[in-house]
């Protein structure tokens, strides 16, 4: 089965989470990984000619529920997704998502996505594509502290884009650490079990946070952080919940995806308004300083950023050509007379 050509096609490709499963182990997880950074490197690169804004969050107590919207000149993408720290406990996801990609000119959708899977691969391929640019030459050890449902994936792109084979480990649970090593074995890592976070962080040139708590956590404190790492701390991800205590943030060079947004839920939510930070495409368009010494310390305060998300669909569209991977969503109502929708109902009933 062919994709088809969706602009002149009533139905909408469908990629659903087995589809999902499937074209990832078709591509090669790995694969897909560098793949897909390279796709979100590429659209970092032109970023001034997105449409941005930070995305509509509705809050509760236990969580938040977020609509991540933006476009170019030929394609606009959403993606509708959750964070709820509590999940977990009763056996649900603490994110999930789904994503949808439209024409600018006809506004008809051309996919449609799961987007948990994609957002555990789009977090990572984002985190291992700053980390490429900012971590230290050489790096080869990543302190990886939480170990849930994100962290396979941060390993694996850490290792795909920067060439990170030894992980310490550390979760406050450590039955996730061990289903970590379970997942892990065997995929090239050279794995370390760590009982306390002092102990993780010990000659890790990359520390990643990936926690998830609803409340401003202190993972990491100052005197744990020594000069020259990469921080890439993506757990902190909305108002009122961060990982890092606020002297880290004074010490270190800190990037962000998209500021506007960042102020409102990334780490530096802690800090004033006007505390400096650079904007990472500026990084990669030549136009802001990346890492300029070996005892700087550089942090990535990622929260996830819709462009990335755009990526995301821009390349799993591309990649469905000549494959079955989809089903066709009968989503658009379209009359042979596009003036005759009430017709087009009538004649359902006969
Ligand atoms: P998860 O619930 O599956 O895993 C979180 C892990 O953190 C759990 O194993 C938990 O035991 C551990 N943990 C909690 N507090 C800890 C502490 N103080 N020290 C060590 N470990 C601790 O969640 P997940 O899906 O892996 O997501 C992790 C975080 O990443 C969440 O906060 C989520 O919102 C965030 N996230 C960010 C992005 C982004 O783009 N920045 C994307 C996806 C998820």
């Amino acid at each position: 089965m062919k994709t088809p050509q969706p602009s002149h096609l009533a139905f909408v490709p469908f990629v659903s989470v087995s589809n999902m499963m499937k074209l990832v182990h078709h591509i090669g997880i790995e694969r897909f990984l560098a793949d897909l950074a390279d796709y979100i490197e590429s659209d970092f690169r032109r970023w001034p000619e997105f449409e941005k804004t930070p995305r509509l969050a509705a809050h509760s107590p236990v969580g938040v529920i977020e609509l991540m919207p933006t476009s170019d000149k030929t394609l606009y993408g959403f993606k509708y997704v959750n964070g709820h720290p509590k999940n977990m406990r009763e056996g649900l996801q603490t994110v999930t998502a789904f994503g949808l990609l439209a024409e600018m000119d006809s506004g008809y959708p051309v996919l449609l996505s799961e987007m948990t899977i994609l957002t555990a691969l789009r977090t990572a391929a984002t985190s291992a594509m700053v980390a490429r640019v900012l971590a230290p030459e050489g790096a080869d050890t990543m302190a990886l502290i939480g170990n849930g449902a994100q962290s396979e994936f941060q390993a694996l792109a850490m290792k795909a884009l920067c060439g990170i084979r030894k992980l310490r480990l550390y979760d406050i649970d450590p039955e996730a650490t061990s289903k970590f090593i379970r997942n892990m074995k065997g995929l090239g890592f050279e794995l370390y079990p760590c009982k306390t976070p002092e102990e993780a962080i010990e000659g890790a040139q990359i520390i990643t946070t990936c926690t998830a708590d609803k409340q401003y956590a202190t993972i990491l404190t100052d005197n744990m952080v020594g000069a020259g790492v990469h921080i890439n701390a993506i757990g902190g991800d909305c108002p009122g919940k961060t990982e890092l205590h606020p002297d880290i943030l004074k010490r270190a060079d800190v990037f962000v995806e998209y500021p506007p947004q960042t102020r409102i839920e990334g780490e530096i939510q802690q800090m004033p308004a006007d505390f400096p930070v650079t904007e990472f495409w500026q990084v990669l368009a030549g136009t802001a300083p990346g890492r300029s010494n070996a005892r700087q310390i550089t942090l990535f305060d990622g929260v996830g950023f819709a462009i990335e998300d755009f990526a995301a669909l821009r390349y799993v569209r591309h990649r469905l050509h000549d494959t079955t991977y989809y089903e066709p969503l009968d989503m658009i109502a379209d009359p042979d007379d596009p003036r005759d929708l009430f017709g087009m109902l009538q004649r359902s009933r006969s």
